[in-house]
């Protein structure tokens, strides 16, 4: 390592007063030994985040903050978090320890073997409630089937970057930023470092169901078009079967006339079938649509009410 190794702790925020000080208190130990800057992204917290923040810039110049005007998301917040960074090495951290601090020094082992991307790899979800560990592994599950970039399981957004990797990541122009799935794009020599995800430590998620979903979907549609593949195979598959409900009507009519019922029940579920199938396909491109327009608006990724120390 050397002398003026510069290493960047980046913690994205968002309605976080009780956890501030504890996250430091337990994070300051662990990498005074190297020279290095802790970088607060204030993703539009309402409560006493920023001023919480700012009691303890006055403490240590090494903490740095970037405040946003309004919330605009956690990944949004960490992009935030690598544009602002110097560092050779940048390790982006949750701020409720549930990231537990104490590997940061192993992965930095990692990152001085050679790796440009260091994941820390959920070992046990123990401290994750049954529903959060099954929805996360179906949704694994599900991205790695449907898109074309292998996303490695059981791991978030706790990763050390190499100064390359930040740089990439600042370099494309995209505005849909599912980070994960970017990084895992760029194919960079990488290796893990296993951890126990923590409970909490004060607060709630903020990731409730509907966000959870959204952000897969955002995943998805980020990484393949096979969706929309899989709606033309569906409209293939029932377009078939009608064909043949129609032979199969055209041919009990003309051989047993008499006995022929017309039946309510399956045009019923034929209309249901189809309606279902074209509003999920027309949502399918609704997504994709979605995506261009929200691109070529072009408008800036995050809005920056203040910097301190930056
Ligand atoms: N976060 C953020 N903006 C948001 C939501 C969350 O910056 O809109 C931050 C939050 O303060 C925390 C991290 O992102 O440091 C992870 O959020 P959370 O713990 O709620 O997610 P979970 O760990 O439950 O997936
Ligand atoms: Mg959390």
């Amino acid at each position: 390592m050397s002398d003026d190794f510069l290493l960047s702790i980046i913690i994205p925020v968002y309605n976080e007063e009780s956890n501030i000080t504890p996250l430091l208190k337990r994070l300051l130990p662990i990498i005074k030994k190297y020279n290095h800057e802790i970088i607060f992204v204030d993703d539009g917290s309402n409560d006493n985040t920023t001023s919480n923040i700012k009691k303890q810039i006055e403490k240590d110049k090494n903490i740095k903050l970037v405040s946003f005007l309004r919330n605009f998301g956690h990944q949004m917040a960490l992009s935030a978090g690598y544009d602002q960074a110097h560092g050779d090495a940048v390790i982006s951290l949750d701020a409720d320890l549930q990231d537990p601090p104490e590997i940061i020094p192993e992965m930095i082992n990692k990152w001085e073997n050679g790796a440009k991307v260091v994941y820390a790899k959920r070992d046990k979800r123990e401290y994750d409630d049954y529903f959060k560990r099954i929805t996360a592994q179906v949704f694994y599950k599900f991205i790695n089937f449907l898109s074309d970039t292998p996303i490695p399981s059981d791991v978030g957004d706790f990763r050390l970057l190499d100064k390359s990797v930040v740089q990439f990541l600042n370099d494309l122009p995209e505005h849909s930023r599912f980070l994960r799935g970017l990084v895992s794009w760029g194919s960079y020599t990488s290796d893990f470092v296993y951890f126990e995800r923590e409970k909490r430590f004060k607060g709630q998620t903020h990731y409730g169901f509907f966000k959870m979903v959204n952000f897969a979907l955002e995943g998805i549609t980020s990484f393949s078009i096979k969706p929309l593949r899989i709606a033309t195979y569906l409209g293939i598959t029932s377009g078939f079967l009608g064909f043949l409900g129609i032979i199969y009507e055209l041919l009990m009519k003309s051989l047993y006339p008499q006995q022929f019922v017309i039946g309510w029940t399956g045009l019923f579920t034929a209309v249901m079938f189809l309606g279902g199938i074209q509003l999920i396909t027309i949502g399918i491109i609704g997504e994709y649509v979605g995506k261009i327009y929200k691109e070529i608006q072009r408008r800036p990724k995050y809005l920056i009410k203040e910097k301190i120390n930056l």
